[in-house]
């Protein structure tokens, strides 16, 4: 078993690993930039070390300060939380290299899964849906124009490499493809470091959807239903819930079975996400698997009772997952979580700084999770967010009426918050209907 965790992450999701760490008895280590020494993660771990600059890429994003704290404080696993160093292949070989355990997947599935095409190839060989589109990177503008022709427009060019919602290129014509081609390499040669791309059917009206996955090295793997998360600004995620609004339980198990035969596909272990796009004729096709725990795991821990977290732990222990065998995972209730943005509600313009009051909600149904604290000053150089409101309820109607009163007992002051704009989407007759696609935000915005 872990004795010693090092937790390769800050903010929210450091703390959150660290409670999991508590009620397993497993001592914990944090790491931190000179921006977060106040930071509660540092606060709250048993030891902490600080691993070098404010900026991301001379800290959390250093390797080798990283491995070094952990040779230091004797830990013996490292837990990279989502961003940063999560979903980085060379990172995980080089933390077992070092004779750690890397709290995820081996590192070959998260090289399999981290390259887009290669992923789509290799699920599609394992009979998942995916889009009609290329099974190679494009080798040449021509053979995405001839490919375009063939599936029709509109269709969208994406980075082989790609993630974090970028890297993406729309055309509904060919004279609109012959220009993002060269536009999607070269950006994606920017952002990325590899320039291929590939092409895809373009779905005009999607829902996305989203299965958890938990896998052990027994062979086990199972789904735990799963999560809309339609809800969008600019391919970020700001509202996500489970179980979906709309889907039948027939999808429902024909894309929980996907889901399973995409990790499998993947020899995957640990927890992660294969995500999906449902079309308004109700067909699914498999869109990425995300080799990391998610921001949005706590909706599925609220319907199915099981931590996510604590299970990541213990199959990095080469043990069992802790579910009752031989049954599927039984999704109680509704749940919906609010991620809460230290921005602008109306410009998105980050918003950080002092926080000099908070309350935080909570009573029945309510769960936050949150490294905020009054007095506590959000550093500028990290991702927005700051909390995660989720709301549980026996129903959709219930986990929404939670939800309203939660977000209307928030207060956090100092800082601005996103939190009304979820109070506003609340009100919203399309999605109290649940009738809604990823282009709710868009419409929604622009009104
Ligand atoms: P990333 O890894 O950068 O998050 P994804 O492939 O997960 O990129 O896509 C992010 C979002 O982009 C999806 O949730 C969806 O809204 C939109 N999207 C991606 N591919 C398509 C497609 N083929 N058709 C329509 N929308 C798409």
């Amino acid at each position: 078993m872990i004795r010693k965790v090092l937790i390769a992450n800050r903010g929210e999701i450091a703390l959150r690993v660290i409670q999991a760490c508590r009620e397993l008895g497993i001592a914990t280590v944090a790491v931190h930039s000179e921006a977060d020494r106040e930071s509660l993660h540092v606060q709250m771990a048993d030891e902490s070390v600080c691993i070098g600059g404010p900026y991301a890429n001379t800290s959390y994003l250093n390797i080798t300060a990283v491995i070094a704290a952990a040779e230091i404080t004797g830990a013996d696993a490292i837990h990279p939380g989502y961003g940063f160093l999560a979903e980085n292949a060379h990172f995980a070989e080089i933390v077992e290299a070092c004779d750690l355990v890397f709290v995820g997947p081996h590192p070959a599935a998260i090289r399999l899964m981290g390259n887009k095409s290669a992923a789509r190839r290799a699920v599609a060989d394992a009979g998942v849906p995916v889009l009609p589109g290329s099974r190679e990177p494009l080798e040449s503008r021509q053979e995405a124009l001839n490919l375009a022709a063939e599936i029709g427009y509109p269709v969208i060019l994406k980075a082989s490499a790609g993630g974090g919602g970028r890297g993406m290129r729309l055309a509904y014509d060919e004279r609109e493809l012959r220009h993002a081609f060269d536009t999607a390499r070269t950006e994606a040669e920017k952002a990325f470091g590899d320039p291929a791309v590939y092409l895809e059917k373009y779905l005009e009206r999607p829902r996305h959807i989203e299965f958890q996955i938990l896998a052990d090295e027994h062979g086990r793997v199972v789904h735990l239903g799963e999560r809309e998360c339609s809800i969008q600004r600019r391919h970020q995620k700001l509202l996500e819930e489970s179980p979906s609004a709309i889907l039948t339980p027939e999808q429902r198990l024909l894309m929980g079975r996907a889901a399973v035969a995409a990790a499998r596909a993947a020899r995957y272990v640990s927890a992660g996400t294969v995500e999906f796009l449902l079309d308004v004729d109700g067909s699914y096709y498999f869109m990425e698997m995300n080799t990391r725990i998610q921001v949005e795991h706590p909706v599925t821990e609220m319907v199915t009772g099981v931590d996510l977290v604590r299970e990541q732990l213990l199959i990095a222990s080469g043990e069992r997952m802790s579910l009752p065998a031989r049954r599927a995972v039984r999704v109680r209730g509704h749940a919906i979580e609010f991620r809460i943005n230290a921005e602008d509600p109306d410009t998105f313009a980050p918003s950080p700084g002092r926080v000099t009051r908070l309350i935080l909600p909570g009573g029945p149904g309510v769960r936050v999770d949150t490294h905020l604290y009054a007095g506590y000053t959000i550093p500028p150089y990290y991702d927005s967010l700051i909390a995660k409101v989720i709301a549980y309820g026996h129903t959709r109607a219930e986990a929404i009426a939670r939800g309203r009163r939660a977000l209307g007992m928030l207060r956090i002051e100092g800082v601005k918050t996103s939190a009304r704009l979820h109070l506003r989407i609340l009100d919203d007759r399309d999605f109290i209907n649940g009738d809604f696609d990823t282009h709710f935000m868009d419409r929604y915005l622009s009104s």
